[in-house]
Protein backbone atom coordinates (compact mmCIF):
# COMPACT_ATOMS: atom_id res chain seq x y z
CA UNK A 1 0.00 0.00 0.00
CA UNK A 2 3.06 2.39 0.66
CA UNK A 3 4.61 1.78 -2.98
CA UNK A 4 0.66 2.13 -4.33
CA UNK A 5 0.43 5.81 -2.08
CA UNK A 6 4.17 7.06 -3.52
CA UNK A 7 3.37 6.26 -7.12
CA UNK A 8 -0.25 8.12 -6.92
CA UNK A 9 2.09 11.34 -5.03
CA UNK A 10 4.14 10.72 -8.15
CA UNK A 11 1.31 10.66 -10.85
CA UNK A 12 -0.52 13.86 -8.89
CA UNK A 13 3.00 15.83 -9.52
CA UNK A 14 3.22 15.45 -13.10
CA UNK A 15 0.74 17.57 -15.22
CA UNK A 16 2.15 15.13 -18.69
CA UNK A 17 -0.10 12.35 -19.40
CA UNK A 18 2.86 10.10 -20.66
CA UNK A 19 4.55 10.52 -17.77
CA UNK A 20 1.50 9.86 -15.94
CA UNK A 21 1.17 6.68 -18.06
CA UNK A 22 4.95 5.28 -17.43
CA UNK A 23 4.69 5.90 -13.77
CA UNK A 24 1.25 3.32 -12.96
CA UNK A 25 3.11 0.93 -16.06
CA UNK A 26 6.65 0.94 -14.25
CA UNK A 27 4.94 0.12 -10.73
CA UNK A 28 1.79 -2.03 -12.04
CA UNK A 29 4.63 -4.44 -14.02
CA UNK A 30 6.93 -4.52 -10.71
CA UNK A 31 3.68 -6.19 -9.19
CA UNK A 32 2.56 -9.86 -8.58
CA UNK A 33 -0.27 -10.53 -10.40
CA UNK A 34 -2.87 -10.52 -7.89
CA UNK A 35 -1.38 -7.10 -6.77
CA UNK A 36 -1.69 -5.63 -9.90
CA UNK A 37 -5.06 -6.25 -10.69
CA UNK A 38 -6.09 -4.66 -7.06
CA UNK A 39 -3.85 -1.76 -7.80
CA UNK A 40 -4.94 -1.15 -11.05
CA UNK A 41 -8.54 -1.05 -9.61
CA UNK A 42 -7.52 1.77 -6.85
CA UNK A 43 -6.14 3.63 -9.35
CA UNK A 44 -9.84 3.79 -10.95
CA UNK A 45 -10.91 5.42 -7.71
CA UNK A 46 -13.25 2.47 -7.26
CA UNK A 47 -13.20 -0.27 -4.39
CA UNK A 48 -14.96 -2.88 -6.30
CA UNK A 49 -14.91 -3.80 -10.11
CA UNK A 50 -17.67 -1.73 -12.19
CA UNK A 51 -19.59 -4.88 -13.23
CA UNK A 52 -19.94 -5.46 -10.01
CA UNK A 53 -22.58 -4.03 -7.99
CA UNK A 54 -21.09 -3.84 -4.30
CA UNK A 55 -20.80 -0.83 -2.56
CA UNK A 56 -18.64 0.09 0.37
CA UNK A 57 -21.65 2.25 1.66
CA UNK A 58 -19.40 4.25 4.00
CA UNK A 59 -20.35 7.86 3.69
CA UNK A 60 -18.23 11.07 4.45
CA UNK A 61 -19.48 11.53 8.45
CA UNK A 62 -18.56 7.86 8.95
CA UNK A 63 -15.03 8.33 7.74
CA UNK A 64 -15.01 11.55 9.26
CA UNK A 65 -15.71 10.15 12.70
CA UNK A 66 -13.26 7.54 12.03
CA UNK A 67 -10.41 9.82 11.31
CA UNK A 68 -11.19 12.50 14.45
CA UNK A 69 -11.43 9.47 16.29
CA UNK A 70 -7.88 7.57 15.00
CA UNK A 71 -6.32 10.43 15.18
CA UNK A 72 -6.45 12.19 18.43
CA UNK A 73 -7.43 15.83 16.49
CA UNK A 74 -10.45 17.07 17.92
CA UNK A 75 -13.20 17.89 15.35
CA UNK A 76 -12.03 21.27 15.20
CA UNK A 77 -8.45 20.61 14.04
CA UNK A 78 -9.75 18.18 11.66
CA UNK A 79 -12.37 20.60 10.09
CA UNK A 80 -9.63 23.17 9.89
CA UNK A 81 -7.67 20.45 7.65
CA UNK A 82 -10.53 19.72 5.50
CA UNK A 83 -11.07 24.09 5.35
CA UNK A 84 -7.77 23.55 4.33
CA UNK A 85 -7.40 21.19 1.74
CA UNK A 86 -11.30 20.51 0.35
CA UNK A 87 -10.04 17.09 0.15
CA UNK A 88 -11.32 14.38 2.99
CA UNK A 89 -7.81 12.48 1.91
CA UNK A 90 -5.43 15.32 2.08
CA UNK A 91 -6.95 16.05 5.36
CA UNK A 92 -6.79 12.64 6.52
CA UNK A 93 -2.99 12.99 5.86
CA UNK A 94 -2.62 15.79 7.98
CA UNK A 95 -3.94 15.22 10.80
CA UNK A 96 -2.40 11.94 10.81
CA UNK A 97 1.28 13.64 9.22
CA UNK A 98 2.73 12.34 12.90
CA UNK A 99 1.96 8.34 12.51
CA UNK A 100 5.39 5.77 11.64
CA UNK A 101 5.65 5.93 7.50
CA UNK A 102 6.04 2.26 7.40
CA UNK A 103 2.94 0.40 8.07
CA UNK A 104 3.23 -2.85 6.66
CA UNK A 105 -0.25 -2.65 5.27
CA UNK A 106 -0.19 -4.96 2.35
CA UNK A 107 -3.01 -4.36 -0.98
CA UNK A 108 -4.53 -7.47 -0.11
CA UNK A 109 -4.88 -6.38 3.36
CA UNK A 110 -7.23 -3.47 1.87
CA UNK A 111 -8.93 -5.59 -0.53
CA UNK A 112 -9.72 -7.49 2.42
CA UNK A 113 -11.02 -4.84 4.63
CA UNK A 114 -13.07 -3.46 1.96
CA UNK A 115 -14.77 -6.75 1.09
CA UNK A 116 -15.64 -7.10 4.99
CA UNK A 117 -16.91 -3.64 4.92
CA UNK A 118 -18.89 -3.99 1.77
CA UNK A 119 -20.51 -7.22 4.14
CA UNK A 120 -21.10 -5.25 7.20
CA UNK A 121 -24.53 -3.66 7.78
CA UNK A 122 -24.79 -0.26 10.16
CA UNK A 123 -22.65 2.47 11.30
CA UNK A 124 -21.59 0.85 14.32
CA UNK A 125 -20.27 -2.11 12.39
CA UNK A 126 -18.32 -0.25 9.78
CA UNK A 127 -17.26 2.72 11.93
CA UNK A 128 -15.36 -0.08 13.96
CA UNK A 129 -13.68 -1.46 10.86
CA UNK A 130 -12.57 1.75 9.38
CA UNK A 131 -11.28 2.53 12.04
CA UNK A 132 -9.14 -0.64 12.26
CA UNK A 133 -8.24 0.05 8.56
CA UNK A 134 -6.95 3.31 8.85
CA UNK A 135 -5.54 2.98 12.18
CA UNK A 136 -3.20 1.09 10.82
CA UNK A 137 -2.46 2.65 7.90
CA UNK A 138 0.65 5.06 7.94
CA UNK A 139 -0.20 9.13 7.08
CA UNK A 140 0.15 8.95 3.15
CA UNK A 141 -1.90 5.64 2.93
CA UNK A 142 -4.69 6.83 4.37
CA UNK A 143 -4.61 9.80 2.71
CA UNK A 144 -5.30 7.77 -0.65
CA UNK A 145 -7.35 4.67 1.28
CA UNK A 146 -9.65 7.64 1.92
CA UNK A 147 -9.59 8.77 -1.43
CA UNK A 148 -10.26 5.53 -3.22
CA UNK A 149 -13.19 4.85 -0.19
CA UNK A 150 -14.48 8.46 -1.57
CA UNK A 151 -14.13 7.07 -4.99
CA UNK A 152 -11.67 9.78 -6.55
CA UNK A 153 -8.30 9.75 -6.51
CA UNK A 154 -8.41 13.81 -7.41
CA UNK A 155 -4.63 12.73 -9.41
CA UNK A 156 -5.65 13.62 -12.69
CA UNK A 157 -5.65 9.78 -13.84
CA UNK A 158 -9.02 8.79 -16.06
CA UNK A 159 -9.69 5.37 -16.53
CA UNK A 160 -8.31 5.93 -19.53
CA UNK A 161 -5.36 6.58 -18.63
CA UNK A 162 -5.60 3.62 -16.51
CA UNK A 163 -5.86 1.62 -19.42
CA UNK A 164 -2.85 3.35 -21.39
CA UNK A 165 -1.07 2.12 -18.52
CA UNK A 166 -2.12 -1.71 -19.11
CA UNK A 167 -1.24 -1.21 -22.46
CA UNK A 168 2.28 0.03 -21.86
CA UNK A 169 2.81 -2.36 -19.15
CA UNK A 170 2.26 -5.75 -21.23
CA UNK A 171 3.25 -4.17 -24.21
CA UNK A 172 -0.75 -5.02 -25.38
CA UNK A 173 -2.39 -2.65 -28.22
CA UNK A 174 -4.58 0.42 -26.54
CA UNK A 175 -7.73 -0.43 -28.50
CA UNK A 176 -7.79 -4.18 -27.19
CA UNK A 177 -7.30 -2.81 -23.62
CA UNK A 178 -10.35 -0.52 -23.59
CA UNK A 179 -12.25 -3.13 -25.60
CA UNK A 180 -12.01 -5.98 -23.14
CA UNK A 181 -12.42 -3.28 -19.97
CA UNK A 182 -15.52 -2.58 -21.52
CA UNK A 183 -16.72 -5.46 -21.91
CA UNK A 184 -16.42 -7.20 -18.97
CA UNK A 185 -16.16 -3.90 -16.50
CA UNK A 186 -13.57 -5.06 -14.51
CA UNK A 187 -9.99 -3.22 -14.72
CA UNK A 188 -8.12 -5.80 -13.00
CA UNK A 189 -9.81 -8.52 -15.28
CA UNK A 190 -8.93 -6.78 -17.99
CA UNK A 191 -5.35 -6.98 -16.13
CA UNK A 192 -5.12 -10.47 -16.08
CA UNK A 193 -5.86 -11.18 -19.64
CA UNK A 194 -3.20 -8.28 -21.12
CA UNK A 195 -0.86 -10.35 -18.30
CA UNK A 196 -1.78 -13.25 -20.34
CA UNK A 197 -2.45 -12.33 -23.55
CA UNK A 198 -6.27 -12.88 -23.96
CA UNK A 199 -7.54 -9.41 -24.43
CA UNK A 200 -9.81 -10.92 -27.38
CA UNK A 201 -11.05 -13.31 -25.02
CA UNK A 202 -13.03 -10.81 -23.34
CA UNK A 203 -16.77 -11.25 -23.67
CA UNK A 204 -19.88 -9.32 -22.75
CA UNK A 205 -22.03 -10.15 -20.41
CA UNK A 206 -25.28 -9.40 -20.29
CA UNK A 207 -26.90 -7.43 -17.86
CA UNK A 208 -23.20 -6.39 -16.87
CA UNK A 209 -23.80 -2.49 -18.28
CA UNK A 210 -21.06 -1.17 -20.83
CA UNK A 211 -20.32 2.50 -20.95
CA UNK A 212 -22.25 4.74 -22.51
CA UNK A 213 -20.97 6.89 -25.89
CA UNK A 214 -21.21 10.48 -25.00
CA UNK A 215 -21.26 14.09 -26.97
CA UNK A 216 -19.08 16.99 -26.92
CA UNK A 217 -21.04 20.21 -27.78
CA UNK A 218 -21.18 22.13 -30.73
CA UNK A 219 -22.46 25.47 -31.02
CA UNK A 220 -24.26 26.49 -34.36
CA UNK A 221 -25.29 24.25 -36.77
CA UNK A 222 -22.27 24.99 -39.70
CA UNK A 223 -20.01 23.93 -36.97
CA UNK A 224 -21.66 20.36 -37.22
CA UNK A 225 -21.73 20.62 -40.98
CA UNK A 226 -17.84 21.12 -40.65
CA UNK A 227 -17.21 18.68 -37.93
CA UNK A 228 -19.64 15.88 -40.38
CA UNK A 229 -19.22 17.32 -43.94
CA UNK A 230 -20.59 13.85 -45.47
CA UNK A 231 -24.38 14.44 -44.01
CA UNK A 232 -25.45 13.84 -40.23
CA UNK A 233 -27.97 11.87 -39.01
CA UNK A 234 -30.26 13.75 -36.73
CA UNK A 235 -32.10 13.19 -33.90
CA UNK A 236 -34.15 15.42 -31.24
CA UNK A 237 -32.12 15.58 -28.14
CA UNK A 238 -34.99 14.36 -25.30
CA UNK A 239 -34.57 15.77 -21.86
CA UNK A 240 -34.87 12.90 -19.64
CA UNK A 241 -32.11 10.15 -18.36
CA UNK A 242 -30.42 8.05 -20.58
CA UNK A 243 -30.22 4.39 -20.27
CA UNK A 244 -29.00 1.26 -20.95
CA UNK A 245 -31.69 -1.70 -21.20
CA UNK A 246 -30.84 -5.23 -21.34
CA UNK A 247 -33.52 -8.38 -22.45
CA UNK A 248 -32.39 -11.72 -22.08
CA UNK A 249 -34.85 -14.60 -22.24
CA UNK A 250 -37.48 -13.23 -19.11
CA UNK A 251 -34.93 -11.07 -17.85
CA UNK A 252 -34.78 -7.42 -18.77
CA UNK A 253 -33.34 -4.64 -16.91
CA UNK A 254 -32.61 -0.93 -16.94
CA UNK A 255 -29.38 0.80 -16.20
CA UNK A 256 -28.51 4.30 -15.13
CA UNK A 257 -25.20 6.52 -17.07
CA UNK A 258 -23.37 5.57 -13.43
CA UNK A 259 -24.33 1.86 -14.32
CA UNK A 260 -26.67 0.91 -11.27
CA UNK A 261 -29.39 -0.46 -12.12
CA UNK A 262 -32.52 1.98 -12.67
CA UNK A 263 -35.44 1.14 -10.96
CA UNK A 264 -37.99 3.85 -11.00
CA UNK A 265 -39.50 2.84 -14.40
CA UNK A 266 -41.07 -0.55 -13.96
CA UNK A 267 -43.56 -0.60 -16.41
CA UNK A 268 -41.06 -0.59 -18.93
CA UNK A 269 -39.98 -3.67 -18.36
CA UNK A 270 -42.56 -5.68 -19.31
CA UNK A 271 -42.55 -3.67 -22.63
CA UNK A 272 -38.88 -5.03 -22.97
CA UNK A 273 -39.73 -8.37 -22.68
CA UNK A 274 -42.25 -8.22 -25.40
CA UNK A 275 -39.88 -7.50 -27.86
CA UNK A 276 -38.28 -10.45 -29.58
CA UNK A 277 -34.50 -11.93 -28.78
CA UNK A 278 -31.69 -10.42 -26.43
CA UNK A 279 -30.48 -7.43 -26.90
CA UNK A 280 -29.12 -4.61 -25.44
CA UNK A 281 -30.53 -0.65 -26.24
CA UNK A 282 -29.30 2.64 -25.84
CA UNK A 283 -31.88 5.49 -25.14
CA UNK A 284 -33.60 8.14 -23.19
CA UNK A 285 -36.42 7.78 -20.77
CA UNK A 286 -38.61 10.83 -20.73
CA UNK A 287 -41.93 11.81 -19.37
CA UNK A 288 -44.42 11.21 -21.92
CA UNK A 289 -48.00 11.74 -22.62
CA UNK A 290 -48.81 11.97 -26.69
CA UNK A 291 -45.13 13.93 -26.30
CA UNK A 292 -42.41 14.66 -24.15
CA UNK A 293 -43.11 16.42 -20.65
CA UNK A 294 -40.44 18.13 -19.19
CA UNK A 295 -37.75 17.20 -17.05
CA UNK A 296 -39.59 18.70 -13.93
CA UNK A 297 -42.04 15.94 -14.39
CA UNK A 298 -39.97 13.31 -14.92
CA UNK A 299 -37.97 14.33 -11.90
CA UNK A 300 -40.47 14.21 -9.68
CA UNK A 301 -40.46 10.02 -10.56
CA UNK A 302 -36.39 9.95 -9.57
CA UNK A 303 -35.74 8.52 -6.50
CA UNK A 304 -38.80 7.21 -6.36
CA UNK A 305 -38.01 3.02 -6.60
CA UNK A 306 -41.43 1.39 -5.93
CA UNK A 307 -43.72 4.17 -7.89
CA UNK A 308 -47.19 3.28 -7.16
CA UNK A 309 -49.61 2.72 -9.97
CA UNK A 310 -50.89 6.10 -9.64
CA UNK A 311 -47.70 7.72 -10.01
CA UNK A 312 -46.81 5.60 -13.30
CA UNK A 313 -50.25 7.23 -14.69
CA UNK A 314 -49.61 10.50 -13.10
CA UNK A 315 -46.37 11.14 -14.90
CA UNK A 316 -45.90 8.17 -17.88
CA UNK A 317 -42.86 7.06 -19.34
CA UNK A 318 -41.63 6.27 -22.55
CA UNK A 319 -38.00 4.58 -23.51
CA UNK A 320 -36.99 6.50 -26.90
CA UNK A 321 -34.65 4.45 -27.98
CA UNK A 322 -31.92 5.08 -30.01
CA UNK A 323 -28.80 2.75 -30.57
CA UNK A 324 -28.67 -1.36 -31.01
CA UNK A 325 -25.50 -2.69 -29.30
CA UNK A 326 -25.71 -5.95 -28.93
CA UNK A 327 -28.56 -8.21 -31.03
CA UNK A 328 -29.18 -12.10 -30.23
CA UNK A 329 -25.26 -13.23 -29.91
CA UNK A 330 -23.58 -10.05 -32.02
CA UNK A 331 -22.15 -7.15 -30.45
CA UNK A 332 -22.65 -4.67 -32.84
CA UNK A 333 -20.49 -1.45 -31.84
CA UNK A 334 -17.78 -1.66 -34.48
CA UNK A 335 -20.81 -1.04 -37.11
CA UNK A 336 -21.43 1.71 -38.78
CA UNK A 337 -24.32 3.67 -36.97
CA UNK A 338 -26.30 3.65 -40.01
CA UNK A 339 -26.18 0.30 -40.45
CA UNK A 340 -27.07 -1.02 -36.27
CA UNK A 341 -29.52 1.64 -36.66
CA UNK A 342 -31.42 -0.48 -39.55
CA UNK A 343 -31.41 -3.36 -37.43
CA UNK A 344 -32.75 -1.62 -34.66
CA UNK A 345 -35.67 0.07 -36.72
CA UNK A 346 -36.08 -4.37 -37.45
CA UNK A 347 -36.16 -5.55 -34.11
CA UNK A 348 -38.73 -2.33 -33.47
CA UNK A 349 -40.98 -3.01 -35.86
CA UNK A 350 -43.56 -5.36 -34.31
CA UNK A 351 -43.97 -3.50 -31.22
CA UNK A 352 -46.94 -0.95 -31.34
CA UNK A 353 -46.49 -0.13 -27.61
CA UNK A 354 -46.07 3.27 -26.71
CA UNK A 355 -43.62 3.03 -23.78
CA UNK A 356 -40.69 1.90 -26.27
CA UNK A 357 -40.28 3.95 -29.34
CA UNK A 358 -37.72 4.53 -31.65
CA UNK A 359 -36.36 7.63 -32.00
CA UNK A 360 -36.69 9.10 -35.45
CA UNK A 361 -33.79 10.27 -37.47
CA UNK A 362 -32.97 12.33 -40.23
CA UNK A 363 -30.15 12.66 -43.09
CA UNK A 364 -29.23 16.29 -42.86
CA UNK A 365 -26.36 17.59 -45.11
CA UNK A 366 -26.66 21.50 -44.83
CA UNK A 367 -26.67 24.16 -41.87
CA UNK A 368 -30.22 25.49 -43.37
CA UNK A 369 -31.50 21.91 -42.96
CA UNK A 370 -29.75 21.65 -39.27
CA UNK A 371 -31.56 24.74 -38.35
CA UNK A 372 -34.74 24.00 -39.72
CA UNK A 373 -34.58 20.31 -37.47
CA UNK A 374 -33.62 22.28 -34.34
CA UNK A 375 -36.31 24.79 -34.30
CA UNK A 376 -38.54 21.90 -35.06
CA UNK A 377 -37.26 19.48 -32.22
CA UNK A 378 -37.47 22.43 -29.56
CA UNK A 379 -41.25 23.02 -30.98
CA UNK A 380 -41.91 19.67 -30.32
CA UNK A 381 -40.90 20.23 -26.44
CA UNK A 382 -37.35 18.64 -26.68
CA UNK A 383 -34.20 20.52 -25.91
CA UNK A 384 -32.22 20.55 -29.03
CA UNK A 385 -30.83 18.10 -31.62
CA UNK A 386 -28.00 14.94 -31.31
CA UNK A 387 -26.19 14.79 -34.82
CA UNK A 388 -24.44 11.65 -35.01
CA UNK A 389 -21.69 10.46 -37.80
CA UNK A 390 -23.64 7.66 -40.37
CA UNK A 391 -20.39 5.92 -40.62
CA UNK A 392 -18.89 5.88 -36.51
CA UNK A 393 -18.51 3.15 -34.61
CA UNK A 394 -20.29 2.98 -30.80
CA UNK A 395 -17.27 3.94 -28.28
CA UNK A 396 -18.66 2.94 -25.08
CA UNK A 397 -17.57 6.21 -22.10
CA UNK A 398 -15.92 7.74 -24.91
CA UNK A 399 -16.95 11.64 -25.44
CA UNK A 400 -15.68 12.12 -29.06
CA UNK A 401 -16.70 14.26 -32.41
CA UNK A 402 -19.12 11.38 -33.93
CA UNK A 403 -21.65 12.52 -31.37
CA UNK A 404 -22.57 16.35 -31.45
CA UNK A 405 -24.92 18.22 -29.53
CA UNK A 406 -26.64 21.28 -30.22
CA UNK A 407 -28.80 22.31 -27.59
CA UNK A 408 -31.25 25.17 -26.79
CA UNK A 409 -29.15 27.79 -24.31
CA UNK A 410 -29.51 27.12 -20.41
CA UNK A 411 -30.61 31.10 -19.98
CA UNK A 412 -29.24 33.91 -21.10
CA UNK A 413 -27.49 36.83 -18.69
CA UNK A 414 -27.59 40.11 -19.28
CA UNK A 415 -23.62 41.36 -18.97
CA UNK A 416 -21.45 44.21 -18.97
CA UNK A 417 -17.84 44.25 -21.57
CA UNK A 418 -14.84 45.33 -19.09
CA UNK A 419 -11.88 44.57 -21.58
CA UNK A 420 -11.95 44.11 -24.93
CA UNK A 421 -9.37 42.64 -27.68
CA UNK A 422 -8.44 42.53 -31.27
CA UNK A 423 -10.00 39.97 -33.18
CA UNK A 424 -7.91 37.41 -36.01
CA UNK A 425 -8.22 36.85 -39.42
CA UNK A 426 -11.40 38.76 -41.19
CA UNK A 427 -11.50 39.94 -37.73
CA UNK A 428 -7.79 41.46 -37.59
CA UNK A 429 -7.82 45.31 -36.47
CA UNK A 430 -11.24 45.56 -35.52
CA UNK A 431 -11.98 44.70 -31.24
CA UNK A 432 -14.16 41.80 -31.84
CA UNK A 433 -13.46 39.89 -28.90
CA UNK A 434 -15.19 41.10 -25.60
CA UNK A 435 -14.77 39.76 -21.80
CA UNK A 436 -17.93 40.69 -19.80
CA UNK A 437 -18.77 41.16 -16.41
CA UNK A 438 -21.94 40.70 -14.06
CA UNK A 439 -22.48 42.92 -10.61
CA UNK A 440 -21.65 41.93 -7.36
CA UNK A 441 -23.37 45.26 -5.48
CA UNK A 442 -21.47 47.73 -7.11
CA UNK A 443 -18.07 45.46 -8.25
CA UNK A 444 -18.28 44.12 -11.24
CA UNK A 445 -17.01 40.30 -11.84
CA UNK A 446 -15.84 39.15 -15.06
CA UNK A 447 -17.58 35.93 -16.45
CA UNK A 448 -17.11 34.87 -19.51
CA UNK A 449 -15.53 35.98 -22.81
CA UNK A 450 -17.36 36.24 -26.26
CA UNK A 451 -16.51 36.45 -30.05
CA UNK A 452 -19.66 35.45 -31.48
CA UNK A 453 -23.45 36.87 -32.25
CA UNK A 454 -22.89 40.40 -33.60
CA UNK A 455 -22.90 41.53 -37.18
CA UNK A 456 -19.88 42.45 -38.67
CA UNK A 457 -21.21 46.38 -38.88
CA UNK A 458 -22.56 45.94 -34.88
CA UNK A 459 -18.30 44.87 -34.13
CA UNK A 460 -17.08 47.44 -36.52
CA UNK A 461 -19.57 50.47 -34.68
CA UNK A 462 -18.21 48.70 -31.10
CA UNK A 463 -15.02 49.30 -31.97
CA UNK A 464 -14.89 52.85 -32.61
CA UNK A 465 -16.89 53.24 -29.34
CA UNK A 466 -14.58 51.14 -27.43
CA UNK A 467 -11.58 53.30 -29.27
CA UNK A 468 -13.24 56.37 -27.28
CA UNK A 469 -13.64 54.40 -24.04
CA UNK A 470 -10.61 52.68 -23.23
CA UNK A 471 -9.50 53.09 -19.57
CA UNK A 472 -6.38 51.28 -19.76
CA UNK A 473 -4.48 50.62 -23.49
CA UNK A 474 -2.60 47.01 -23.37
CA UNK A 475 -1.66 47.47 -26.65
CA UNK A 476 -3.67 44.20 -27.87
CA UNK A 477 -6.03 44.44 -25.17
CA UNK A 478 -7.88 47.05 -23.68
CA UNK A 479 -10.07 47.83 -20.12
CA UNK A 480 -13.17 49.99 -21.31
CA UNK A 481 -15.28 52.05 -19.76
CA UNK A 482 -18.35 49.80 -18.56
CA UNK A 483 -20.46 51.04 -20.91
CA UNK A 484 -21.93 48.15 -23.64
CA UNK A 485 -24.77 45.91 -22.06
CA UNK A 486 -24.74 42.27 -24.34
CA UNK A 487 -26.83 39.57 -23.42
CA UNK A 488 -25.26 36.53 -23.73
CA UNK A 489 -26.53 33.08 -24.25
CA UNK A 490 -24.85 30.07 -22.67
CA UNK A 491 -25.09 26.07 -22.13
CA UNK A 492 -23.72 25.55 -18.97
CA UNK A 493 -21.81 27.54 -16.15
CA UNK A 494 -18.77 25.60 -14.72
CA UNK A 495 -16.73 27.18 -11.68
CA UNK A 496 -13.60 28.85 -12.80
CA UNK A 497 -10.60 30.38 -11.11
CA UNK A 498 -9.84 32.37 -14.42
CA UNK A 499 -12.67 34.73 -13.94
CA UNK A 500 -12.96 36.93 -11.40
CA UNK A 501 -16.36 36.10 -10.36
CA UNK A 502 -15.43 32.42 -9.67
CA UNK A 503 -17.55 31.07 -12.78
CA UNK A 504 -17.27 30.54 -16.25
CA UNK A 505 -19.84 30.56 -19.14
CA UNK A 506 -19.73 27.75 -21.58
CA UNK A 507 -20.24 28.45 -24.99
CA UNK A 508 -21.30 32.16 -24.47
CA UNK A 509 -22.63 33.95 -27.64
CA UNK A 510 -24.59 37.23 -28.49
CA UNK A 511 -27.59 37.05 -28.73
CA UNK A 512 -27.99 41.07 -29.08
CA UNK A 513 -27.17 44.79 -27.98
CA UNK A 514 -28.62 45.86 -24.61
CA UNK A 515 -28.58 49.48 -25.50
CA UNK A 516 -31.41 50.23 -23.25
CA UNK A 517 -29.41 48.92 -20.45
CA UNK A 518 -26.60 50.05 -18.58
CA UNK A 519 -24.18 48.63 -15.85
CA UNK A 520 -26.35 48.91 -13.65
CA UNK A 521 -29.53 47.11 -14.88
CA UNK A 522 -27.25 44.01 -15.34
CA UNK A 523 -27.32 40.62 -13.97
CA UNK A 524 -25.37 40.14 -10.55
CA UNK A 525 -23.61 36.94 -9.24
CA UNK A 526 -26.48 36.29 -7.11
CA UNK A 527 -28.38 34.83 -10.47
CA UNK A 528 -25.53 32.96 -11.71
CA UNK A 529 -25.35 31.15 -8.04
CA UNK A 530 -28.81 30.48 -7.96
CA UNK A 531 -28.34 29.00 -12.07
CA UNK A 532 -25.32 26.82 -10.94
CA UNK A 533 -27.65 25.64 -8.09
CA UNK A 534 -29.77 24.76 -10.63
CA UNK A 535 -27.81 23.15 -12.97
CA UNK A 536 -26.13 21.18 -10.44
CA UNK A 537 -29.66 19.55 -8.92
CA UNK A 538 -30.69 19.05 -12.71
CA UNK A 539 -27.14 17.31 -13.84
CA UNK A 540 -27.53 15.24 -9.73
CA UNK A 541 -31.03 14.29 -10.86
CA UNK A 542 -29.99 12.64 -14.18
CA UNK A 543 -26.76 11.16 -13.15
CA UNK A 544 -24.46 12.90 -15.30
P1 LIG B 1 -22.76 15.15 -21.09
O1 LIG B 1 -23.66 14.01 -21.41
O2 LIG B 1 -22.13 15.71 -22.31
O3 LIG B 1 -21.84 14.86 -19.96
P2 LIG B 1 -24.91 16.36 -19.89
O4 LIG B 1 -25.04 15.34 -18.85
O5 LIG B 1 -25.21 17.76 -19.56
O6 LIG B 1 -23.55 16.35 -20.58
P3 LIG B 1 -26.30 16.59 -22.21
O7 LIG B 1 -25.53 17.81 -22.49
O8 LIG B 1 -27.73 16.72 -21.90
O9 LIG B 1 -25.76 15.78 -21.02
O10 LIG B 1 -26.06 15.65 -23.51
C1 LIG B 1 -25.95 14.28 -23.63
C2 LIG B 1 -27.17 13.52 -23.19
O11 LIG B 1 -28.27 13.77 -24.02
C3 LIG B 1 -27.04 12.02 -23.31
O12 LIG B 1 -26.28 11.44 -22.29
C4 LIG B 1 -28.48 11.56 -23.28
O13 LIG B 1 -28.89 11.40 -21.93
C5 LIG B 1 -29.24 12.73 -23.84
N1 LIG B 1 -29.92 12.45 -25.13
C6 LIG B 1 -31.17 12.86 -25.41
N2 LIG B 1 -31.52 12.50 -26.64
C7 LIG B 1 -30.49 11.81 -27.17
C8 LIG B 1 -30.26 11.19 -28.44
N3 LIG B 1 -31.18 11.20 -29.42
N4 LIG B 1 -29.06 10.59 -28.63
C9 LIG B 1 -28.13 10.58 -27.66
N5 LIG B 1 -28.29 11.16 -26.45
C10 LIG B 1 -29.45 11.78 -26.20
Amino acid sequence: MRRFAETCEAVAATTKKTEKVRLVADYLRSLALDDAAQAALYFTGRAFPRREEKVLAVGGSLLWQALASISGAGEAELEAAYRRHADLGEAAAEVLANRPAASGLSLRDVAAAFEELAARRGSAAKRGLLKELLGRASALEAKYLVKVITGDLRIGLKESLVEEALAAAFGRPLADVARANMLTGDIGATLRLAASDQLREARLRLFHPIGFMLASAAETPAEVIEKLPDGTLVEDKYDGVRAQAHKQGEGAKLFSRTLAELTEFPELLPALRALPGEFILDGEVVAWRAGPLPFTELQKRLGRKQPGLWLQEEIPVSFLVFDLLYHDGELLLDLPLAERRQRLVALLAGSNDARIQLAPAQLCRSAEALQQAFDVALSRGNEGLMAKAPGSAYTPGRRGQAWLKLKRPLATLDVVVTEVEFGHGKRRGLLSDYTFAVRDADRLLNIGKAYSGLTDAEIRELTEFFQQHTVVDHGFRRSVEPLVVLEVAFNNIQRSRRHSSGYALRFPRIVRRRTDKTAADIDTLERVEELFARQTARRAAKGS
